[in-house]
């Protein structure tokens, strides 16, 4: 059901950025020299409003998306982003609805997301003690503060909350041991993710990468584990589970194992562009349409034509060694 892009790949995901602000500066993400006290965010009126999300989020699902996740920048800073919830826990058809958040301001809104229809939440959290965890995020916030937003969540009814980390050479390679322990002991799963060359300013270079095969060994050095099968195609981890079946864990190998062929997501920024790859240059208006008084089937024949078009392929094209372009930042297009 739906379009199918020249790559004959389905719609199926939607990634909805809800701010371009956040209260951390990830160097991977937001590094501070470039998202400084005079960095111009959005304005509130350039966001699209929780009608026009929930409404473009309707048009989506007709074209065959069932899985829903608010993201950003930080989604939680999004002022009564419950409502937001509420609205498309109300929608048919999408079968998942969920929220990636870095967890700073979890344990107080936890309560009236699920009451208002979150089905799960993924939390950010790429070290354990706080001297990395602050580098790594560039906040002052404790690492005691995300894991009482975690507690939050699951006492909620949101979990078990999946948690994952971004790995950086040099960085934060010891959180993989202490993570993956972390999970075991709590039963969580955590999902070690590959560091990404997105956007254009944080410099990223291929030799701060942990290549996922290099994060398993170690893992596997530490802990027996075991393989997980996949349950869908367009999984993006590869699982393990540890062998006395404590929990699972997962590694996302974006860089050096891309899975862009089974790649079925969409993204829409703060301000109501489509995009078609994390790596996008450009993105598509939809807001401009939807404030001109354009209907459901003028949005949807809109989004359906750029879909069939779609190519995009960056990180095999990466792997290969034939890209790149400029990209948008991820906290821009939603992460
Ligand atoms: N602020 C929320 C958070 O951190 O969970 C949501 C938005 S954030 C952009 C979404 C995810 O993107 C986070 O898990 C973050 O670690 C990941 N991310 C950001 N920059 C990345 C990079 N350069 N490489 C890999 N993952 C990255
Ligand atoms: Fe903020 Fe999330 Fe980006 Fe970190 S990864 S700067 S928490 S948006
Ligand atoms: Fe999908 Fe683009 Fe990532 Fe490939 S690079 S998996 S097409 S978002």
């Amino acid at each position: 059901m739906g379009p199918r892009d020249e790559l004959a790949r389905p719609l199926r995901d939607l990634r909805l950025s809800v701010t371009d602000r956040c209260n951390f500066r990830c160097p991977h993400c937001m590094p501070r020299e470039r998202f400084g006290a005079d960095h111009a965010f959005l304005e509130r009126e350039e966001l699209l409003s929780f009608e026009e999300l929930t409404r473009l989020t309707r048009v989506l699902v007709g074209l065959g998306v069932r899985k829903v996740r608010l993201t950003g920048g930080e989604p939680l800073l999004r002022r009564d982003l419950h409502r937001l919830v509420e609205g498309l826990a109300g929608l048919e058809g999408v079968a998942d609805l969920a929220l990636t958040t870095n967890a700073s301001l979890l344990a107080s809104q936890a309560e009236r997301l699920a009451a208002a229809g979150l089905g799960r939440v993924t939390v950010s959290l790429d070290a354990l003690d706080d001297p990395t965890f602050a580098m790594m995020a560039d906040t002052r916030v404790p690492v005691a503060t995300v894991l009482e937003g975690i507690e939050a969540a699951e006492a909620a009814g949101l979990g078990p909350v999946k948690v994952n980390a971004v790995v950086r050479r040099g960085r934060n390679e010891h959180a993989i041991e202490d993570l993956a322990d972390w999970g075991r002991r709590t039963g969580r799963t955590v999902r070690f993710i590959e560091y990404m060359d997105v956007g254009a300013t944080n410099g990223w270079r291929m030799d701060e990468v942990v290549p996922a095969e290099e994060i398993l060994a170690r893992l596997r050095r530490r802990f027996a584990l075991e393989p997980v099968a996949a349950e869908a195609a367009s999984e993006v981890a590869e699982r393990w589970r540890h062998a006395d079946g404590a929990a699972e864990l997962g590694v996302i190998a974006s860089v050096t194992r891309p899975f862009c062929r089974d790649c079925t997501r969409a993204r829409v920024s703060a301000i109501g562009e489509l995009y078609t790859c994390l790596f996008a240059a450009a993105g598509t208006d939809l807001r401009g349409p939807m404030r001109d008084g354009a209907d459901d089937d003028q949005l949807a024949a809109r989004v359906a034509a750029i879909w069939s078009g779609r190519r995009d392929r960056y990180s095999e094209q990466r792997a290969e060694g034939t890209p790149t372009h400029q990209k948008v930042e991820m906290s821009y297009i939603g992460g």
